[in-house]
């Protein structure tokens, strides 16, 4: 698949990145990476993201998106001189924010280039010395990054790239008027790549204000991740959530996990659970500070724990080479939080398995979520956990004072 704006490169198939106008400093990083051929969006957006082309990309966590945009921006910084912040990246959560500055780093070690990560619940010394120092390729939280503009810590004249990445997220969290006023902070004159999965109204306002004659760079819901994925569901009583869990923990080629839950009391509940049953557990959520955010994920990294269990929100963008298994032990109430969540396996060209607990009353988001696929997920049953419809209330009995008639 490869870039069909108008430019000679309009009919040709890219299959290497050699193929993609790409710097030798940049090839042999994804060469160190063994990332043998551009992915779909990887094809699609470099190319005009190096004419210097605003991209508006649809494309999900685990395309292989922040390649997509990072390759472009490290090459055009070379050629541009050093020693000031030209290229911002706003992203959602401090684990997004995070990831995308170890993969900018892989992906300019054999630049100069710098890129540093500026983000909240850690200490402001650090964030603080790279912003004076004038690195290159910043890596943001809204929040954050505004505290340093107010304490006139981060100088931002020179930005000629931004990167708004998971804006629909960032809506959702109500980032939008800290985007907003950053970008009232920044030069108009400036190259624009902006990913969203979804374009609700206001993110599509966003869009005509922010962009410039945009690509567009769309990719399908069913990305070549997903069709590397196994999806099943399992109807299951709610109150037999977590004893199916630990059934199902029993095959021990479930080897590391996330278990998603609708709510931090949930997922308290259910790392507590699974804790208590001698399972390795770990425990990712909005009210973790920022050192436990670290070591859970760490953990899951280093295969110390067996399951991390997590909210929506705390999970987007982590990124474990070779988790194997999602678990929605609640069904997300929005559709697009399904595809993000069992995006966490099956990255790049890896397999995965995303397994879905399915109560009664979770049926209908299932159907949602099926429209959005634009297919039937596979249902299983577990002997132990038949699925039993619940007994529907009986109507209640009105006692009435009143003698009855005869
Ligand atoms: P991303 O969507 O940027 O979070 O990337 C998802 C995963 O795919 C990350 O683990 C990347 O390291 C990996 N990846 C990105 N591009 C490629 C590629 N061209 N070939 C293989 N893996 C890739």
């Amino acid at each position: 698949m490869g870039y069909c704006a108008d430019s000679p490169r309009k009919k040709m198939t890219i299959t290497t990145f050699d193929q993609l106008g790409l710097k030798p400093e940049l090839l042999r990083a994804l060469a160190d990476l063994k990332f043998t051929s551009p992915t779909p969006i990887q094809a699609q957006a470099i190319p005009p993201a190096l004419e210097g082309r605003d991209i508006l990309g649809s494309a999900q966590t685990g395309s292989g998106k922040t390649a997509a945009f990072g390759l472009p921006i490290i090459s055009a910084l070379l050629d541009r001189p050093r020693g000031t912040t030209q290229a911002l990246i706003l992203a959602p959560t401090r684990e997004l924010a995070e990831q995308i500055t170890v993969h900018l780093k892989e992906l300019a070690k054999h630049t100069p280039i710098r890129v540093a990560a500026v983000y909240g619940g850690v200490g402001f010394g650090p964030q603080l010395t790279a912003l004076k120092r004038g690195t290159e390729i910043i890596v943001a939280t809204p929040g954050r990054l505004l505290d340093h503009m107010r304490e006139g810590n981060a100088r931002l004249n020179d930005v000629s790239i931004l990167v708004l990445d998971e804006a629909d997220r960032m809506l959702d969290m109500g980032f939008l008027p800290s985007v907003r006023r950053i970008l009232g902070m920044l030069q108009r004159e400036r190259q624009t790549l902006f990913f969203s999965a979804t374009l609700p109204p206001a993110i599509a306002a966003l869009v005509r204000d922010m962009l410039h004659d945009p690509v567009r760079v769309e990719l399908a819901v069913q990305t070549a991740h997903i069709e590397t994925l196994t999806q099943r569901l399992y109807a299951v009583p709610q109150e037999k959530k977590t004893e199916l869990l630990l059934e199902l923990l029993k095959d021990n080629n479930i080897y590391t996990a996330i278990a998603f839950t609708r709510t931090k009391a949930r997922a308290n509940r259910l790392a507590a659970a699974l804790s208590k049953s001698g399972v390795p557990t770990e425990l990712l959520h909005g009210d973790r500070s920022q050192a436990q955010r670290t070591r859970a994920l760490d953990s899951l990294k280093k295969a110390k724990v067996r399951v991390l269990v997590a909210t929506d929100i705390a999970a987007r963008g982590i990124d474990v080479a070779e988790l194997g298994h999602v678990i929605n032990y609640d069904v997300p109430l929005a559709a697009e939080d399904y595809v993000h969540r069992v995006g966490r396996t099956a990255r790049a060209q890896a397999s995965g398995d995303a397994i879905t607990f399915v109560a009664f009353d979770e049926e209908p988001l299932i159907h949602k979520i099926e429209y959005v696929l634009g297919r039937k997920l596979d249902r299983e049953v577990n002997p132990l956990f038949p699925a039993i419809a619940p007994v529907a209330p009986k109507p209640r009995r009105v006692f009435s004072s009143r003698p009855r008639r005869r």
